[in-house]
């Protein structure tokens, strides 16, 4: 078979830009370095591209991103746009938060909010990628080693592959090994949150449900979050408590005992719904506290390997493609990647930062007790759409995209 053509970047040399990790922000990136004319090859150690069962949300923001890229219509093919975003009392079902998604949102942030099944986003990232000459996909390539020398970065696999790059960027997840290149041994934040989740084929749940949006259930420690995902009337269901232990991050095996005792005193729906949920597997939620420090030498960090967050804001993965870029802008700009890299990391940290305190902070009032619970209820609901519109705007608005540099 015929090799991709592979060629160096402005100012760089002839080699490639490896990107460790074909998630969101790895594929992300190799769309975003073709545009600019920079080849890249794709590291992911997984043998074909797989994602567990669930479901994800792309805000306005993320639509963007695609738009900015030109593959927003394979993601429009796959996704659902849910009518309302809601939030209830888990106990008294009395609803507080009913901002319209759909066209309203459109119309508000330019780009719709859309929800999917996790594989079929990542198989629309996947074939763009498969048809872009500058980029090159490995997979069963998990990456084990990093060696720097003057002018190039080299990575080695754990199947014995040695891949040559000019620069190479560690796309690889909350467990990344490229951020313990690039920051010393360092572990995420375990947050003492469990998550279980379900994907339901939508005849199966209540039909006086509001199916076709997004609607979040909150009660004290806990809380239940359904919505539509794709086109084959799936609807994802996640169940997450604030556990009175912390739990050991390898801890996946359910426990169906401690999942129900959380939400003792749920309403009908709530225990309806969560009969759903597949008690046999859970996740510990973690996170990473915001970092500057983004590179050393010729590798730099993007996404969850940087910036991890806790999942109440629906953006750890918009975060991640907005990375992708504003790296790529930035490499295309200046002639030296290590000011590219500075500049990359100047104009993401603080917006990527916010969202990792804000989604603590979300969670918190998602689990609120007492007078907190009552406070949240009564002030949320006396806001009109117009005013939650400009909560979120700072985030939904996305980053300021131009044909030219950031
Ligand atoms: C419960 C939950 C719900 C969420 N919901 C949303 C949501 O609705 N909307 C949203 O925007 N975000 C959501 N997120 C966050 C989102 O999933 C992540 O922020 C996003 O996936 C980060 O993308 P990434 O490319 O940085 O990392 P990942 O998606 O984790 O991709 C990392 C890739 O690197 C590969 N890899 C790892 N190590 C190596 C190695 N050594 N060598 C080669 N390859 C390697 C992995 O196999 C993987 O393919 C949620 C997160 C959670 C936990």
């Amino acid at each position: 078979m015929a090799r991709k053509r592979l060629q160096g970047a402005r100012g760089m040399n002839q080699l490639p830009v490896l990107i460790v990790g074909g998630g969101i922000g790895g594929m992300t990136l190799a769309l975003a370095l073709a545009k600019n004319n920079i080849a890249s090859c794709v590291l992911e150690q997984a043998d074909h591209l797989r994602a567990e069962g669930s479901g994800i949300q792309f805000c306005p923001n993320t639509f963007k991103v695609l738009d900015y890229l030109g593959i927003a219509d394979r993601f429009e093919k796959v996704a659902f746009f849910p009518d309302f975003l809601c939030y209830r009392d888990g106990i008294s079902g009395k609803e507080f938060i009913r901002l319209p998604l759909g066209d309203k949102i459109v119309e508000r942030f330019n780009y719709p909010f859309g929800s999917f099944k996790r594989d079929e986003m990542l198989m629309a990232f996947l074939s763009a990628c498969k048809e872009e000459p500058l980029v090159q996909f490995e997979t069963d390539a998990k990456v084990i080693q990093i060696e720097e020398y003057a002018n190039k970065v080299v990575a080695k696999t754990s199947k014995g592959g040695v891949f040559e790059g000019s620069l190479l960027v560690g796309s690889d997840g909350i467990w990344s090994i490229v951020r313990k290149y690039v920051l010393g041994e360092d572990k995420p934040r375990i947050s003492g949150q469990i998550i279980y989740r379900g994907i339901v084929d939508r005849n199966q749940m209540p039909s006086h449900l509001d199916l076709d949006s997004i609607v979040h259930y909150v009660k004290p420690s806990a809380h239940l979050v359904h919505y539509p995902i794709g086109k084959h009337n799936f609807i994802n269901i996640s169940a997450i408590f604030q556990a009175d232990r912390i739990p050991d991050y390898r801890e996946c095996k359910g426990n169906e005992e401690e999942l129900l005792k959380w939400f003792e005193g749920g309403n009908d729906d709530v225990l309806d719904i969560l009969s759903h949920v597949d008690k046999n597997r859970m996740w510990c939620l973690c996170d990473y506290e915001p970092s500057r420090n983004w590179s050393k030498g010729r590798v730099v960090l993007l996404g969850d390997s940087i910036h991890a967050t806790l999942p109440y804001m629906t953006s750890g993965a918009g975060m991640a493609v907005e990375d992708a870029v504003v790296l790529s802008q930035m490499l295309d700009k200046y002639e030296d990647y290590s000011t590219a890299f500075k500049k990359y990391e100047e104009e993401r940290y603080l917006r990527t930062s916010y969202v990792q305190y804000f989604s603590r902070a979300y969670g918190e009032a998602h689990h609120s007790s007492g007078v907190a619970r009552e406070i949240r209820n009564q002030y949320l609901s006396n806001w009109s759409t117009d005013e939650t519109y400009n909560w979120v705007s700072f985030l939904y608005s996305g980053i300021h995209l131009t044909k030219e540099a950031v």
